[in-house]
């Protein structure tokens, strides 16, 4: 009997992690929805037992230390990332703002790739430099990244793609610099969501997602994930579980049922944004669609070579409008929602100011850009949309 075989290949585990515990009688296709503060064990022992190898093995113990519909979902990310084990944060920011508490002290050297999400750069100006970690951003490519590690940079913090722009960096060499220097290095895999890129398997030590995104996908939970290698596992389950950082199980349960259909979903979203990423590259008003799926995009080599698909995200730069065009544009959109976020099964737009999310790389004289996430509805009416909010621009 294959019953108990481990299936192997990506969207059977989505569709097969995380499996529930029989009841009398037979067992759920889902895990349930466990929602408890006090754990309860019989005897003293039990509870003093638990509590010792709680810091270093996944007990159910407290309400604070994760709880099995968590750790459910936690399973389906260690199995997408491929790591060693997975912590489950209220939000991505949180989950990224844990993966410097955990391996930064005050007096330490971190590096910080240009192209990040852009409150991470808010945490570094609050929180990161007044505490005392010395941050210095290297360029997204990662070409200028030896120049700037020392003996004391302990932690290279890359995203790739990168936020807006989506510039590729070759991470498998970011990791034998950032090793050789006895630092880790950390990835924002948000972007590729363990389907289309795989951080752990190019050689970092520690991937972080944004699960608001694609494996949550329907625009309604916030959750970060962290996955690490075995080797890079305990200060973050350590500084996790001293700050009492928890994630509520109903938020995990959507997640997990989100995660059983991001493999399909991605595959739509990539056919739909692919199609519009042509579309848009043949519009007069357009002059570069900015997707690393392209062969235009600057990145496209390290695409093809490390990523495993494109997901719903394109931008573009006009060739001839005032950014007040733009957003004229953005507002003539009926299909597409105007907000911050993506990862949901809608279409969304938004105006981006590149150039005040890099200090690097000059964007400066870039004609304004639009984000698009390109969502599940039919891409014919999509096309519809923009094109008669083009004709606005133009007319206008
Ligand atoms: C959205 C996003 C985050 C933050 O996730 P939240 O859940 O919104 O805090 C982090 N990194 C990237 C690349 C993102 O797009």
């Amino acid at each position: 009997m294959s019953r108990t075989r481990q299936p192997s290949r990506l969207a059977t585990r989505l569709v097969k992690g995380g499996a529930t515990a029989p009841a009398a009688g037979g067992r759920a296709v889902n895990p349930a929805l466990v929602r408890a503060s006090t754990v309860l064990f019989d005897t003293m022992d039990d509870l003093n037992d638990a509590r010792r190898r709680r810091g270093t093995e996944r007990l159910f113990t407290y309400g604070a230390r994760g709880n099995p519909t968590g750790f459910a979902l936690e399973d389906v990310v260690t199995g997408l990332e491929g790591g060693y084990r997975t912590r489950l944060f209220p939000t991505g920011l949180a989950a990224i703002s844990m993966v410097f508490l955990a391996y930064a002290r005050p007096g330490d050297h971190v590096m910080v790739a240009d192209c990040v999400y852009q409150p991470l750069r808010h945490f570094v100006d609050t929180f990161l430099r007044p505490w005392g970690v010395e941050v210095s951003y290297f360029r997204a490519d990662g070409s200028d990244a030896a120049r700037h590690i020392t003996a004391r940079t302990k932690l290279v913090y890359a995203e790739c793609p990168g936020s807006l722009v989506y510039e590729m960096c070759d991470l498998p060499a970011l990791a034998e610099l950032a090793h050789r220097h006895g630092a880790l290095l950390v990835a924002d895999n948000t972007w590729g969501s363990g389907v289309l890129y795989r951080p752990l398997m190019l050689g970092a030590d520690v991937s972080v997602m944004a699960a608001t995104k694609y494996l949550s996908g329907h625009s309604d939970v916030m959750m970060g994930t962290v996955t690490t290698t075995r080797d890079a596992w305990q200060p973050l389950a350590t500084m996790a579980d001293a700050q009492g950082v928890a994630v509520s199980p109903d938020d995990a349960w959507l997640v997990l049922r989100g995660t059983r259909t991001l493999a399909a979903r991605l595959e739509l979203h990539e056919r739909h944004a692919l199609e519009i990423a042509h579309w848009l590259a043949a519009q007069p008003a357009v002059a570069r669609v900015l997707c690393p799926a392209l062969p235009s995009h600057p990145g496209h080599a390290l695409w093809r070579r490390d990523c495993h698909g494109t997901n719903g995200l394109l931008s573009f730069e006009f060739a001839h409008a005032s950014p007040a065009a733009a957003a004229q544009f953005v507002d003539a959109l009926e299909l597409f929602g105007i907000g911050a976020s993506w990862g949901g099964f809608e279409s969304l737009a938004l105006v981006v100011g590149v150039a005040g999310t890099r200090t690097c790389e000059d964007w400066g004289a870039a004609g304004p850009i639009v984000r698009l996430h390109i969502g599940l509805e039919d891409p014919r009416d999509l096309v519809d949309d923009l094109g008669r909010a083009f004709e606005g621009v133009s007319g206008g």
